[in-house]
């Protein structure tokens, strides 16, 4: 009976309301054909019942989440547990190139996916990305943001064969940011952060590392030291001029779009005369690009004005 109505049935393409391809199913004649075409119709008003049924009322329950339009959208991601983790996986104290690549690593790959990010900044255990005023990435709905950056940042991982983010590593959180100026505080206080913690943490694991105290001992005689304290402890006793440390240890990495030249070698076909000779090809890509520079002064932000553009 069924393998006979399977046999009557056609399928047939219609536009739907936009124009687009719309596929259904047909049933031919005869009383099973009858009897489905009545039962698709019964289910077509039961389906338009049950959308305006009395239970549609929990939909005022949910929350409007959509972020305030051209304003900036900066989505945090942050380690959690990372001590944990670092222990893990032997982390260098006080900075492990390895994981502060890496991170930087998949977030070059995120903003190359998502492009309507404009700047990232990561330190430590954390990346910011910064999205256009004018994305509407998700309809700008700020649950989607941080989730669908995790799940991208899994894949990257993933394929990279890298263990280093599982579901317990990071939490996400969005900001919304409605000026330029408070982007760029926002951002400054992130780099203050590095610095700050950067700092004691140089120092905290030199009393440790090379002055053989305990981790409570050494964080009992950094309590109350003020930066000048802290570099003078390092210059006199370990021969550590601060400033002297790496870049991006001091002052995170940040993440902008630039234009790069990629040179590649490349087999020519064509003339004759040169057939299967390898030639050199520059090609211009913009890529986003790391830096390890001050962005709480000015300067940054003239060299790069493209970034803050109001059409961006
Ligand atoms: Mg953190």
């Amino acid at each position: 009976m069924l393998a006979s109505t399977t046999a009557r049935a056609t399928l047939r393409r219609h536009r739907n309301f936009r124009g687009g391809a719309l596929w259904c199913f047909h049933f031919r004649g005869g009383n099973v054909g009858c009897r489905r075409r009545e039962s698709s119709r019964r289910c077509l008003k039961l389906g338009a019942a049950m959308a305006k049924s009395k239970f549609e009322y929990v939909r005022d329950f949910e929350a409007d989440d959509t972020c305030l339009a051209h304003c900036w959208v900066v989505v945090r991601l942050d380690g959690r547990n990372f001590h944990r983790f670092a222990e893990k996986h032997n982390f260098t104290k006080p900075n492990d190139s390895r994981a502060l690549h890496l991170m930087t690593k998949c977030a070059q790959t995120v903003m190359e996916e998502l492009e309507d990010i404009v700047i990232a900044y990561g330190q430590s255990d954390e990346y910011s990305f910064v999205f256009k005023r004018k994305s509407n990435w998700f309809k700008r709905r700020a649950r989607i943001f941080p989730t669908s950056i995790w799940l991208l940042l899994i894949l990257i991982t993933d394929l990279q064969t890298v263990v280093f983010a599982t579901a317990e590593c990071f939490d996400g959180r969005v900001v919304v940011y409605p000026s330029n100026q408070t982007l760029k505080d926002y951002l400054s206080w992130r780099q203050a952060d590095c610095h700050i913690n950067n700092l004691y943490n140089t120092v905290f694991w030199a009393l440790v590392q090379q002055s053989g105290l305990t981790p409570i001992q050494a964080q009992e005689r950094l309590q109350g030291t003020l930066t000048a304290d802290k570099n003078e402890i390092l210059f006199s006793e370990f021969n550590i001029n601060y400033n002297n440390e790496p870049l991006m240890y001091r002052k995170g990495t940040v993440l902008i779009w630039q234009k790069v030249d990629e040179v590649t070698t490349k087999e020519v076909r064509l003339p004759a005369e040169m057939e299967g000779k390898k030639m050199v090809v520059t090609r211009t890509r913009t890529k986003a690009v790391p830096l390890h520079c001050d962005i709480i002064g000015d300067a940054f932000w003239k060299e790069h004005p493209e970034i803050l553009d109001e059409d961006s």
